[in-house]
């Protein structure tokens, strides 16, 4: 999810590169993993996590939101999903027994990053280093990229550049719409299209998700 924050405040000061070196590592709650817990609904879901479960986890849009492991919450007036966290114990649907990641190999891409957060800067996407978010840090360096650990990384930011454009340009949309009918339509369109529609998860996500940005031009001229 998107916020409007100081950087210096929330973050180191740098901006960094997926090709730069930052202090990551993740031995210290040692398999208790802590920030699975009390993100609330703050993990944003978008189309290429969707195809990730769809691949690697044999789990549809309706089987996730059908079995309560996903949610759909306003972010900045565009309804998007995100993961569910349990009310009750305050953690991910995902998070197994043993503290661990169920769904390790697939799991999104904010989860991916953290405790980096992405930045948006013009054209550009950089990294940040949140510094309060994890409680136990450890300090070897590590590539941005392999802390990611996505294969086609180039392809991937411009997928997340692409995206991040087009929630922004569909939040205005919502924003500046005089009539409901104008935001129900573009509401239920970006989430058919991007979300509802199954993705063919024996073919290459990048190419789908190219033809559904056409699409979705259609509606937002
Ligand atoms: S990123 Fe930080 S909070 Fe999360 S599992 Fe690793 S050490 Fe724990
Ligand atoms: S999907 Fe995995 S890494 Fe992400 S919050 Fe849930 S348990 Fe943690």
């Amino acid at each position: 999810m998107e916020h409007k924050v100081n950087l210096d405040e929330i973050s180191d000061g740098k901006r960094y590169t997926k090709n730069d070196l930052v202090k990551l590592g993740c031995d210290g709650c040692h398999g208790q993993a802590s920030c699975c817990r009390f993100a609330e609904d703050t993990i944003t879901l978008d189309p290429f996590d969707f195809y990730q479960l769809a691949t690697g986890e044999h789990l549809s849009f309706e089987q996730l939101y059908g079995q309560g492991l996903i949610a759909l919450s306003p972010v900045q007036g565009l309804l998007l999903p995100h993961l569910n966290f349990r009310k009750e114990t305050e953690s991910c649907p995902f998070l197994a027994s043993d503290g661990r990641c169920g769904i390790h190999a697939n799991r999104p891409g904010l989860c991916r990053l953290f405790p980096l957060a992405r930045y948006f800067e013009e054209d550009s996407l950089y990294y940040i280093l949140q510094v309060h978010e994890c409680p136990n840090p450890v300090t070897p360096k590590v590539k941005v990229k392999q802390w990611i650990g996505l294969p086609n990384m180039e392809q991937y930011e411009i997928f997340l550049k692409k995206w991040h454009t087009l929630v922004t340009k569909t939040q205005k949309k919502i924003a500046t719409a005089t009539d409901n009918q104008t935001i129900n339509t573009v509401t239920t369109a970006l989430l058919k299209i991007f979300f509802l529609t199954p993705y063919a998860t024996e073919k290459d996500f990048f190419t789908q998700f190219e033809d559904r940005s056409a699409q979705i031009n259609s509606v937002l001229p």
